[in-house]
């Protein structure tokens, strides 16, 4: 992405579950740890978007260096001294500003505002719009008082059976509800591995 190129005027949509996120604050540790070369843990992460080399500036400013796509991304661990919680900021290697996280997109790591992405008051994310879905044909089912109709964690397989239905059109519903939830998981894990997951270790 060429500097100054505003994706968020263009038509196509990017939603936010599409990518990784980083999080300055799991970076921390790399504000005292020895200059040299780490690599972030992360399934979703390319091994361009993993490997980083620290480095330190003469104005003892710390640097994170990806190299992707033959090109050098710095990122800069800036600490907001004028706060009270001393927090924790990255920088946008697009637009420079300090960012609490950035996302790796497919040659870069950028910040929201320069891929364009929109957020669920924009535009729903792909896996809110799955659950609202799922709830939906849940209730044609089994009521809006079935007490787990929306509880994500619990999967149709084993509830009882509907009334007022012929048997088939159940069973051709039901397939659809777990087809649904299937493709649900794998979302939602990746959005809390993305959330939770230290994202760093030495590099041995
Ligand atoms: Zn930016």
């Amino acid at each position: 992405m060429p500097k100054g190129h505003h994706y968020g005027r263009t038509q196509t949509r990017a939603y936010t579950g599409e990518y990784h996120r980083v999080y300055a604050k799991a970076f921390k540790s790399l504000l005292t740890a020895s200059l040299g070369s780490y690599s972030l843990n992360g399934d979703n992460l390319s091994n361009e978007h993993k490997k980083l080399e620290l480095i330190e500036l003469d104005n003892s400013l710390r640097v994170m260096v990806f190299t992707i796509n033959n090109t050098p991304h710095q990122i800069a661990l800036k600490l907001d001294n004028s706060s009270v919680s001393n927090k924790l900021y990255i920088t946008c290697p697009y637009c420079q500003k300090q960012r609490q996280s950035l996302y790796a997109i497919k040659s870069a790591y950028a910040c929201r505002q320069c891929i364009g992405l929109h957020y669920a008051s924009q535009s729903e994310r792909p896996q809110d719009r799955l659950i609202r879905r799922i709830r939906k044909l849940r209730k044609e089912l089994w009521g809006y008082d079935w007490p787990e109709v929306n509880n994500m964690f619990e999967k149709i397989a084993y509830w009882p059976k509907p009334k007022g239905m012929r048997w088939k059109t159940i069973e051709q519903r039901k397939n659809k509800i777990t087809e649904l939830e299937k493709r649900y998981w794998p979302m939602a894990i990746t959005q809390m591995e993305s959330t939770f997951c230290d994202q760093f270790m030495a590099d041995y």
